[in-house]
């Protein structure tokens, strides 16, 4: 049985899991022992054509914007580090405000974040930021985040941060803001092991922490359907580039500037 036929608009997932490990089969298919990463571990999709198992498509409305269809798999990253914690009527820290981040703030607006806190080291993006929700933008290369933050929270810090950058300054400034008893979700990825005051920053604080990988499959992907179908978030301000494929250069250019949110590619 299949539920993707020929013609249909589709969005890929691209964690291709085994479907029979014992993660797999207790429902956390997204930490599958065996994933194999389109583009990572087999072929990606800077291509014209690209063979994904038939389990591996997502079926769009056809009439769903090319734009939102390309970056589901992006959304989903936000969608599953929002709903990790519970962010109704919290405070909330995002730290990075690159694409995903900025995915993040629109999640974390609609599912009734009382107040979102975005960092970030590039005006761009926390104009951005701005746009999708953040109540109050820190740029960090230039603003006293702490100072601000500890002002806006009247000194008590921020319930949940949801740490996007994997910058090892980024991260101790998050859970510094965190809250004793806050929740933290972190997708960013750091460079390298670095130095973390765990004892202070999370264990005497008594802290939660969810490490995201991924979209838990396939729930982020109905809670990103439901988001969209009800327009509760607009992306149209993160999507800021388009390029041909055969511009690939450009675009991974214009990516690594800082100066940009979703760069999008079409063959
Ligand atoms: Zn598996």
């Amino acid at each position: 049985m299949t539920t993707v036929g020929v013609g249909d608009f589709i969005s890929a997932e691209s964690h291709i899991v085994c479907g029979v490990c014992d993660l797999c089969r207790t429902g956390n298919g997204h930490i599958c022992r065996n994933t194999r990463i389109i583009g990572v571990d087999r072929d990606g999709c800077w291509a014209d054509y690209i063979a994904i198992p038939a389990t591996n498509a997502w079926v769009n409305p056809p009439e769903m914007p090319v734009d939102f269809a390309v970056l589901q798999e992006n959304l989903g990253n936000a969608v599953h580090t929002a709903f990790a914690a519970d962010l109704r009527a919290k405070k909330v820290l995002v730290t990075g405000c690159g694409p995903v981040g900025l995915m993040t703030i629109a999640v974390a607006k609609a599912i009734g974040a009382r107040s979102i806190y975005a960092t970030d080291i590039s005006a761009y993006r926390l104009n951005i930021a701005q746009r999708v929700g953040a109540d109050i933008i820190c740029n960090a290369r230039t603003d006293n985040v702490s100072e601000v933050i500890r002002e806006a929270t009247r000194g008590e810090g921020v319930d949940v941060l949801l740490e996007m950058s994997g910058a090892p300054a980024a991260i101790r400034q998050g859970f510094d803001l965190l809250k004793y008893g806050g929740s933290a979700a972190l997708l960013g990825l750091p460079n390298a092991p670095f130095e973390f005051d765990l004892a202070n920053l999370v264990i005497f604080k008594g802290a939660t922490i969810y490490g995201i990988i991924g979209r838990r499959l396939w729930e982020t992907w109905y809670q990103m359907r439901g988001l969209l179908r009800s327009q509760a978030i607009d992306l149209k301000p993160i999507v800021t580039h388009h390029y041909a494929l055969d511009e690939f250069e450009k675009a991974v250019s214009t990516m690594a500037s800082g100066e940009s949110g979703k760069v999008v590619m079409r063959p």
